[in-house]
């Protein structure tokens, strides 16, 4: 339907992210420097993680070639991040940098035939769509764990308050493993000297006896 088609065309006309290559020509070794900002359409990334947040601007710095089988994109693209530190849970601002190189091929080209639109980028209708290409590098580059800074010390697990916000000496009193055995002991033998039981000997040490030693010496 007509009508359809040119709702398409307009919608089209308007999205900032395709860019048109009438001026650049297909005279291979022509140069087109483009440098725009480019708001992205819905947030990149993963959320509460880190994302280039839903509008927020990219700034492209790209230059086009004209070679022979299409047109060349290099330069690269900076984007605002926001996220929370992994580690401590504070929140997050900074900004993505990546490298872009990818060439979209002509519709008539070698590389047009011999190739699959998902592998290869084309030209249509003379525009290049830069969406994917900067969206893709942009999701990747992000921190699948981002730190407020390399040397974040996190919380502390005995209180959840931040390390950096605690004294130099803090500390939460928890008894070491190997002293709570000890102290099991010690109760044990408390609890028989309550007893009181005077038919009993005196237990001797354990390990006073050669047959205990070897005992133990076979066990291990
Ligand atoms: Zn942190
Ligand atoms: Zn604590």
């Amino acid at each position: 339907m007509p009508e359809d088609n040119s709702g398409q065309d307009r919608r089209d006309a308007r999205d900032p992210w395709l860019l048109d290559t009438h001026e650049l020509g297909r005279r291979p070794g022509s140069s087109l420097p483009v440098r725009r900002e480019i708001p992205v359409g819905t947030a990149l990334g993963v959320p509460d993680v880190i994302t280039v947040p839903e509008g927020a601007p990219v700034s492209v710095d790209l230059l086009l070639e004209s070679v022979v089988e299409g047109v060349l994109v290099t330069g690269s693209a900076v984007a605002p991040t926001e996220g929370q530190c992994s580690r401590c849970l504070d929140p997050m601002k900074g900004t993505v940098e990546v490298d872009l190189t990818e060439l979209f091929a002509y519709p008539d080209s070698t590389t047009d035939e011999t190739t699959d639109p998902d592998e290869v980028s084309r030209v249509v209708d003379d525009r290049i769509d830069l969406g994917p290409l900067v969206r893709d590098a942009v999701v990747l580059a992000l921190p699948l764990v981002p730190l407020c800074s390399d040397d974040c010390a996190g919380l502390c697990t005995g209180c959840g308050v931040k390390w950096a916000d605690l004294d130099a000496g803090h500390g939460h009193e928890t008894i070491d493993p190997r002293w709570a055995a000890l102290v099991e002991r010690l109760e044990e033998s408390e609890a028989q000297v309550a007893d009181g039981s005077e038919d009993s000997e005196p237990s001797a040490p354990a390990g006073s006896f050669p047959d205990d030693t070897s005992a133990n010496g076979s066990d291990r």
